[in-house]
């Protein structure tokens, strides 16, 4: 059962509407790419898990504040005997260890340690357990989950289960692990009120309304899409088609994410859709789809 679905990062979002709207600093594209490749693994564990037995519990993208820490967790599973830590990491090519050292090959560029995260991670929700009373063995492993990584000069105890070895890992926890039972239930339960919803920014992104090229983007491949007929939008790089109340409400939405104490009118809207649809059209799906609010002169949406 998963408890807790795992959702795409706000900042990620952010960066998704930034990139092709203004030029991303070589720093901040590369962050992009990063949470991008990031959540696209962490997606593919998760559809590995959703088949899982019923009476395990699943906890997914967590973060903890312990004794002023704050620390994130991937995944968190439930099964009888044990609770699972994963730390998934979508690294693809070759990688090589030395004295505890993690480097790329061939360029030899030291990458950060994933098992210092792991452990880090780990010690910080053992001491939340024992805290809580938790009893329940906790094992923490390291999950790569793309099928072109290859690690060299790594030990046979390195917690971690490589691309080979995922389906065969999970079908053995299902032969032996026991079900979760109810105290494990609250326990999870407990562990989901101390998750705290917002993960702050480290940083923040500069950008303004005037600064950004305006558009609808294509909800599949985010090019900017044009008119197919009265009723529809299209992209002309994947043929993606998409409502056009569906794809101004979506656009509304990014509006909101990128500019949360803007006023949201026709005018604006009509101006971040770069008039793609008539003025008309979009008062009335703002109506359709959010309150109005008059104030004398004053007309918006909420
Ligand atoms: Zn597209």
């Amino acid at each position: 059962m998963i408890l807790k679905y795992r959702y795409e990062p706000e900042e990620l979002k952010l960066l998704q509407s930034l990139h092709g709207r203004m030029r991303l600093s070589p720093k901040d594209y590369s962050l992009f790419l990063n949470l991008e490749k990031g959540f696209s693994g962490e997606k593919k564990f998760d559809e590995l898990l959703e088949h899982s037995p019923e009476e395990w519990i699943i906890l997914n993208d967590l973060l903890f504040d312990y004794s002023n820490t704050l620390f994130q967790i991937d995944s968190l599973l439930f099964t009888g005997g044990c609770i699972y830590l994963f730390e998934v990491k979508n690294y693809e090519g070759d990688f090589y260890i030395e004295q505890n050292r993690w480097y790329t090959v061939p360029a030899n560029t030291e990458v950060k340690n994933p098992l210092l995260q792991l452990q880090r991670s780990e010690s910080l929700l053992r001491r939340l357990l024992q805290k809580l009373g938790v009893e329940t063995p906790l094992k923490a492993l390291l999950i790569f989950i793309n099928p072109e990584f290859q690690l060299y000069q790594a030990t046979m105890n390195l917690p971690a289960i490589f691309p080979a070895q995922i389906n065969r890992f999970i079908d053995k926890l299902k032969l032996k692990s026991q079900p979760a039972n109810k105290n494990h239930l609250m326990l999870a339960d407990k562990l989901l009120s101390l998750h705290l919803e917002d993960i702050p920014y480290g940083r923040r992104f500069e950008y303004t309304f005037e600064g950004l090229e305006k558009g609808v983007k294509c909800a599949s491949c985010q090019h900017f899409m044009d008119r197919l007929h009265r009723a529809a939008l299209v992209c002309k790089n994947c043929g993606y088609k998409e409502d056009v109340e569906l794809a101004i409400v979506r656009s509304v939405k990014e509006f909101r994410v990128m500019f949360p104490d803007m006023m949201l009118t026709t005018n604006i809207v009509h101006e971040w859709c770069s008039d793609i649809i008539s003025k008309k059209k979009i008062r009335k799906i703002l109506s359709n789809n959010f309150n109005h609010i008059i104030h004398g002169k004053t007309s918006y949406f909420e």
